[in-house]
């Protein structure tokens, strides 16, 4: 008889209070169509990722980070769409495979999941689902690839087996014991049914990955970075949150180049394909100290010609990210530009507009610069856009427009610059007493062409931030007129450094 060990009695984690880059970091690995991605957007409780029926392509492809939420559990969670065993095909698959190995390096943990279906439940499946064919379900030679891949490069990191879609099973104890005896065989331990669909089975998984993120913590999180207050749980501190940007801009413009090139290492699929990262993703780094959340918008504009498909699913999306993000950087093609006598398309245009009218922070990035020849065109160029930006958004002036070649890494420093520097700006909050004291000034330095058409703002405040908004309270019923809010809003970008950045001013009456 081996001796029990003892249980250790000790205080429960508050993972709660652990800065997000200290996380545990779980990867969702396995192979395609097991619903992995279906897990990740359980697991981050976002409907943020594809989860689409493409039988024979499986369209998440690129790797995903979330923060994931499984009871009082925190982690990070990696979605890895694509260890693909089969990697021979082509380029996009062979890519991928290579980028799993690197995110391999951050991650602690891994869920392998499997189709619980056990070969012999064919029956059933037929029974419950017409989408899928026989070769798709229970354990397939691509699942032993894959395990035999883990053991061969994921030594170091502590894997379960994780049997997904178990509600489609009928007679859950007796198909998934014969399951789980197939999936025992895959050498990682006991497995664990749960259906990443319904639901089912999550909290078998919180309890299969509590001991070991807990182990994690004690031993690699010390006391100095746990937090005062819930870092994970609040998103909306301004100082705190990090910075969302979304880098958007038509298909092959090259934002996953700019996106690698900013990020430095391997992270994105970069590809001639368009619209190869058709899903949207989520990426996380630090710059000069401060967190960004990357949100890569490829294919905001692939209207397809077919208005079904993964395409047009990103484009809703989009919006959605557009929307969530603080600042957006509009990625533009040099050589386009030098072709066209426009600067910008319309679809380009609709998506600056709509930036600043959502109160976001712009950015335009005028990348391949190095496709340009002659001095003339490059000049040309240079000149064109930030003229063509003035014209198309007249309400706000100086919108930064930084020209690169992401492909030779050029001026992407000042990309993450110019994006900080916006970001900055919107944040700002301006004290009443120095509105106030500013206000006082700047009205009488205007000359108005009459006394009275002066109007009587008694007092000026700043209501809130990103994007900063002020209120101007006025006495009387008069009305500011337009040129007096463009006179406001000029003055106020000038004297404040608040150039490039939408800015609200509203009015209120007072006695
Ligand atoms: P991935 O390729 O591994 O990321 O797989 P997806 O998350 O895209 O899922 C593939 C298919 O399986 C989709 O049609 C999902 O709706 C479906 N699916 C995912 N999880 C479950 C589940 O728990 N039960 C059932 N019945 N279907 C699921
Ligand atoms: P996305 O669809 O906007 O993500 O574009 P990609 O990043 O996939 O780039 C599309 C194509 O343009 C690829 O063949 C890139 O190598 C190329 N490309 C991207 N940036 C540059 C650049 O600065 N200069 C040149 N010459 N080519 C670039």
């Amino acid at each position: 008889d081996e001796p029990k060990a003892k249980p250790v009695s000790r205080k429960p984690i508050d993972f709660t209070k652990i800065p997000v880059d200290k996380l545990p970091t779980v990867l969702i690995i396995g192979r395609p169509n097991v619903g992995k991605s279906a897990l990740f957007n359980r697991l981050i409780r976002r409907r943020e990722a594809l989860v689409y029926n493409t039988p024979n392509d499986h369209v998440t492809r690129d790797i995903r980070d979330g923060v994931a939420k499984l009871g009082d559990l925190r982690f990070r969670v990696l979605d890895s769409a694509g260890l693909e065993a089969e990697a021979s095909s082509g380029s996009v698959l062979g890519r991928t495979a290579a980028m799993t190995g690197d995110v391999l390096a951050r991650a602690q943990f891994a869920l392998f999941l499997i189709d619980a279906r056990h070969r012999s439940s064919l029956g059933i499946d037929i029974l419950f689902s017409s989408f899928y064919v026989e070769s798709r379900d229970g354990l397939q030679p691509m699942d032993l690839d894959v395990g035999k891949w883990l053991r061969k490069h994921a030594s170091g990191i502590k894997t379960v087996v994780v049997m997904n879609k178990a509600e489609l099973l009928d007679d859950i104890t007796g198909s998934l014991g014969a399951a789980a005896g197939e999936a025992y065989t895959l050498g990682f331990g006991d497995p664990i049914a749960l259906s990443a669909e319904t639901g089912l089975g999550m909290t078998e998984l919180h309890e299969a990955l509590r001991p070991s993120l807990e182990d994690y913590v004690l031993q690699f999180i010390n006391d100095d970075d746990i937090l005062d207050n819930n870092s994970t749980e609040d998103e909306d501190i301004d100082s705190k949150l990090p910075l969302q940007l979304a880098i958007v801009g038509k298909p092959n413009v090259g934002k996953s180049t700019l996106l690698n090139a900013i990020l430095q290492e391997n992270r994105v699929l970069v590809g001639p394909e368009a619209g190869l990262t058709r899903d949207s993703i989520r990426v996380q780094f630090q710059y000069e100290g401060r967190n960004i959340y990357l949100v890569d918008t490829a294919g905001w504009l692939e209207r397809t010609k077919q208005d079904k498909g993964p395409s047009s699913l990103s484009i809703v999306q989009s919006r959605k990210h557009l929307m969530r993000a603080h600042v957006v950087a509009l990625v533009l093609d040099a050589e386009e530009i030098a072709k066209a006598k426009r600067s910008m398309k319309h679809a380009e245009v609709v998506i600056a507009r709509r930036a600043v009218e959502e109160g976001r922070g712009l950015v335009v990035v005028v990348n391949k610069m190095d496709l340009l020849k002659g001095k003339k065109m490059y000049e040309s160029v240079i000149n064109a856009v930030p003229e063509e930006i003035q014209t198309v958004i007249p309400q706000v002036t100086g919108i930064p427009v930084v020209f690169v070649s992401a492909l030779e890494g050029k001026g992407r420093l000042s990309v993450m610059r110019q994006v900080v520097d916006t970001y900055e700006k919107w944040c700002r909050r301006l004290p009443t007493a120095r509105l106030n004291r500013w206000l006082r000034k700047v009205m009488s330095r205007h000359s108005w062409k009459d006394q009275s058409a002066q109007p009587k703002i008694k007092y000026f405040t700043q209501v809130k931030a990103r994007p900063p908004t002020f209120v101007a309270f006025v006495s009387g019923k008069v009305q500011l007129s337009d040129t007096d809010l463009r006179f406001l809003t000029k003055s106020l970008k000038e004297d404040f450094d608040l150039g490039g950045i939408p800015v609200r001013i509203m009015q209120r009456n007072v006695p």
